[in-house]
């Protein structure tokens, strides 16, 4: 087969083989698309933590990597309430992330403290 067409994905998480209906280039990116689309349980958990790092990252474009994971990392303890609702962190000397849970959703705030001073 000289011409391979990659449209044909697994899960990366359960296995489960599914029909892509286009081809993706490659078989990492058929596998890919395939977990993001899958609907088993660690299939829709790594598509709301890719949607989740997409927006934080969005938000707070001027922060490293590691500091999105670790914003991450607590949107999820506030989600399963190891961390309380209201949290903040100081990601910036005037930017600050804060967090509050709301019907089971976490709400990420971005705070920014300005301050405008002259010397005349
Ligand atoms: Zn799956």
């Amino acid at each position: 087969m000289d011409n391979k067409v990659f449209d044909k994905g697994q899960c990366i998480y359960c296995g489960q083989q599914r029909i892509l209906g286009q081809d993706m280039g490659s078989q990492d990116a058929a596998n890919k698309e395939a977990t993001m689309t899958c609907n088993c349980e660690a299939g829709r958990k790594a598509r709301r933590q890719a949607k989740e790092c997409q927006i934080i990252s969005g938000m707070f474009p001027e922060l490293p990597e590691v500091t999105v994971d670790f914003l991450l990392q607590m949107a999820d303890m506030i989600r399963e309430e190891q961390l309380y609702s209201g949290t903040s962190v100081k990601v910036a000397p005037n930017v600050t992330a804060k967090f509050k849970l709301k019907d089971g959703s976490v709400v990420v705030t971005r705070s920014e403290k300005m301050e405008h001073q002259s010397s005349i």
